[in-house]
């Protein structure tokens, strides 16, 4: 069994299963915590925040460094633990531990930079000091498609900051989150810090933090329909709340764009984890000059992508996560083709066990298809062809979300002006992989608020202190 990472020893009776996708076989049985659990986690995060507050950035960063360097002697381990959880390609995974590395390493160098100041006062009899300090415990909640990386943009900022934390992970992908935990305590990081409850209700255990005024923050990541329910609870007690929910990304590929790089754009955008990311392109938007050139090259590339077992390192597609997973991206596709979409590649489950879904890709997709407005969590690309700036520009905003958008462009002009009039938080130029540790990363409208990554990260995890000093007459 897996036990929760918790400060407090606890006896837990009840556990739930933990289920590979790709083999539909169960992997592990995990302590499943309640109210009862959450509230000893939270006495234990408050009595840490006394201790680990006082810690000196320089003690800190030195335990996120131990940390970064166990995970990174630990990343085949790491990366087959959450392949078998959650069924992304080994290669993916093993890649996402070193991604989840550098934000244990940035935000260790960030600490050392906690802004201050001493600002000048009208009085010689007065100094005027500004600091920063942690905002407090913090409950956070992850979604299971990263589980490595969604937990260190997170707790690295926070523990960076001086808080101490507590993650509720995803029930379906939990295993990664409690070994990360069990690495912080073995590299000597304070127990109480960090703590893991894995549950199967997670609105019962969320209910407990969300009423306690203890719990400074919360730090959510998932769909924007939870996201919204947490942000009406942590009303009452006045947390601060960032929150990263859905997106449904724009590609736009105009008629002056390399088209070899753009196509080599739309495989790394869409197909990435299955097309299970928020930041996945969900419609494609190709001008009409160049519709043709690119759809027969980008088949040509699903053609060959590799669907198979994720712990096979030749695997460019594993499982989606669930059978609802699948189910959704097939309704996508089957709404759309009974809109008049064709079905250029795939569109359909897969031969073998476990929850597959074939690389797709659909060709004249009508605007009213559900795939343009839903985000489909699959490997599904819609192509819908445009012919002016304006029009895309417009089509691209029509969308309740904004978290990413991309455009392939060599134009100077339009380089610069499409990324002033698009509604996104995150926009890659000629870029399908724009997260990266020290750049902020998040959404505006329904995909939430607050930002992840660089300093802007850090600012989530502390609030400004200024205390003014009177010397008194000289
Ligand atoms: P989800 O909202 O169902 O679950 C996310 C987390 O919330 C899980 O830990 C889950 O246990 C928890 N949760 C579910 N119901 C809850 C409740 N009533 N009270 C408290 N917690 C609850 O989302 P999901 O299906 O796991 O993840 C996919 C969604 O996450 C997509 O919409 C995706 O776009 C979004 N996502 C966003 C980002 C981002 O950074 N913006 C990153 C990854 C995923």
């Amino acid at each position: 069994m897996h036990n929760p990472v918790l400060a407090a020893p606890v006896k837990l009776q009840r556990t739930f299963t933990v289920t590979n996708p790709a083999s539909l076989e169960p992997i592990a049985q995990v302590g499943d915590c309640g109210p009862e659990e959450a509230r000893l986690a939270i006495d234990a995060s408050v009595e840490a925040f006394g201790s680990w507050r006082r810690t000196t950035a320089y003690e800190r960063a030195a335990l996120l460094m131990k940390w970064r360097e166990r995970l990174l002697a630990e990343q085949q381990a790491l990366g087959e633990l959450l392949s078998r959880e959650m069924g992304k390609p080994i290669r993916e995974s093993t890649g996402e531990i070193a991604f989840s590395a550098t934000f244990l390493e940035y935000y260790a160098e960030e600490a050392k930079r906690l802004p201050g100041a001493l600002v000048p006062s009208q009085s010689g009899q007065k100094r005027l000091l500004v600091s920063s300090e942690p905002v407090g415990p913090v409950y956070a909640v992850t979604p299971w498609n990263f589980p490595a990386s969604m937990v260190a943009r997170k707790v690295a900022p926070a523990l960076a900051a001086g808080c101490t934390f507590i993650l509720k992970p995803a029930e379906l992908a939990p295993l990664t989150a409690l070994r990360l935990a069990e690495l912080w305590l073995e590299v000597g990081g304070p127990e109480g810090v960090f703590q893991v409850l894995p549950t199967s209700d997670p609105a019962a255990l969320t209910k407990v933090m969300m009423d306690d005024a203890r719990i400074r923050k919360l730090t959510f990541t998932g769909s924007t329909a939870v996201g919204k329910s947490l942000a009406k609870q942590s009303a009452d007690t006045l947390k601060r709340v960032s929150l990263e929910l859905g997106g449904h990304a724009p590609f736009i590929v105009f008629d002056d764009a390399d088209l070899e790089q753009a196509v080599e754009g739309a495989m790394a955008s869409k197909f990435r984890n299955a097309g299970q990311t928020c930041v996945c392109a969900n419609r494609f938007y190709v001008h009409q000059n160049v519709l043709e050139e690119f759809s027969e090259r980008f088949v040509e590339r699903v053609r060959a992508l590799k669907v198979g077992q994720p712990l096979d390192p030749q695997t460019d597609i594993g499982p989606l996560v669930s059978a609802a997973a699948v189910k959704k991206a097939n309704d996508h596709v089957q709404d759309a083709v009974q809109r008049g979409a064709r079905v250029a590649i795939g569109g359909k489950s897969g031969d073998q066990p476990g929850h597959y879904y074939s690389p797709t890709v659909l060709t004249g997709v009508p605007g009213a298809a559900r795939i343009n407005s839903e985000e489909t969590f699959g490997p599904v690309a819609p192509l819908v062809s445009f012919t002016t700036d304006a029009e895309v520009i417009a089509l691209a905003n029509q969308s309740d979300y904004g978290l990413a958008a991309y455009y392939w462009t060599r134009d100077l002009d339009r380089l610069f002006r499409v990324s002033e009039q698009l509604d996104f938080g995150l926009i890659g130029v000629n870029d399908a992989l724009p997260s990266t540790a020290q750049a902020p990363f998040g959404g505006v409208k329904q995909s939430g608020y607050g930002r992840e990554g660089g300093h802007w990260g850090l600012e989530e995890y502390l609030v400004t202190k200024f205390v003014s000093l009177g010397l008194g007459a000289k």
